[in-house]
């Protein structure tokens, strides 16, 4: 039921983190992936790899924000694989802001994790309904529940793709396409790396059960469940992927 030979995925932002991983777990399920990146030469090089471990990939640039770069996937994706029926939005971020941000702060939030991820879905649906269907699973975060402080563009971005993906599930849904989240607790990323101090952590692990912080493969596992047959009659959810973390 892990099994996904027979598919054809796209996932964004897939050079580095938890995309990097979601699409090499992918691709050793037996899907063939199209990786893409803002930096195109990471994209290839992942792609490189999934290629040097027997499976089936190419590497593209795409920039989420720019429209023709997403056509030019799902382009990508039907002439060189014959089909698309996964898609991972996970290209996003924008990060914690303070509340008197400069507008422009608070629209790239939702420019880079609404808009281009609903604009992709739009795209991709009408190849999985060709396919028979599919699965789309965006790449949401705990902030899209949370309420903290300098979340105001972040977190209320994220509550957006949690809510759209409850919506998108029912307008798919009827095309036999599924349409889920993930909300990643705190994962141990380049980027999270970066800000992460000795007290940070231990701040985060008093809340995290499980006792340590995420790594990009405990995302990666839940998601190939989730666009995997296993998940066949599972639509329109928001799972929660934090060691058992509430905050
Ligand atoms: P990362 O910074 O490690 O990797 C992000 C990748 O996306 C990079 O390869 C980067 O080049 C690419 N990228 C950036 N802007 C892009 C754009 N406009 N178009 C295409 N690609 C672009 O990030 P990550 O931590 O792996 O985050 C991935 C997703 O997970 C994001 O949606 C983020 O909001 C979410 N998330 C992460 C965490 C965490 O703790 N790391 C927690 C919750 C949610």
């Amino acid at each position: 039921l892990l099994n996904l030979d027979a598919d054809v995925a796209i996932v964004t932002g897939a050079a580095a983190g938890i995309g990097r991983a979601i699409a090499m777990t992918l691709a050793e399920a037996g899907a063939a992936v199209v990786v893409t990146d803002l930096k195109p030469e990471g994209a290839i090089e992942v792609a490189d790899a999934i290629v040097a471990k027997g499976g089936r990939a190419i590497g593209i640039e795409c920039n989420v924000t720019d429209e023709a770069h997403l056509a030019r996937a799902v382009e990508q994706a039907v002439s060189q694989f014959g089909k698309l029926t996964i898609l991972v939005n996970n290209a996003g971020g924008g990060g914690p802001k303070p509340f008197d941000m400069p507008m422009k702060d608070f629209r790239w939030a939702y420019e880079l994790n609404v808009f281009a991820l609903f604009r992709l879905m739009q795209l991709a649906a009408p190849h999985m309904e060709q396919a028979g269907g599919g699965a789309i699973l965006n790449i949401s975060s705990m902030s899209g529940e949370n309420k903290n402080q300098r979340m105001a563009s972040y977190g209320s971005s994220k509550a957006a793709v949690n809510h759209l993906t409850r919506n998108a599930a029912f307008d798919l849904g009827p095309k036999n396409i599924r349409v889920n989240a993930i909300a990643p607790g705190a994962i141990k990323t380049d980027a999270l790396q970066s800000v992460l101090t000795p007290e940070i952590e231990a701040a985060m692990l008093k809340h995290t059960p499980l006792g340590r912080l995420g790594r990009p493969s405990d995302i990666a596992n839940a998601a190939l469940f989730l666009c995997s047959p296993a998940a066949a009659w599972i639509s329109g959810q928001v799972l929660t992927v934090s060691g058992g973390g509430v905050q």
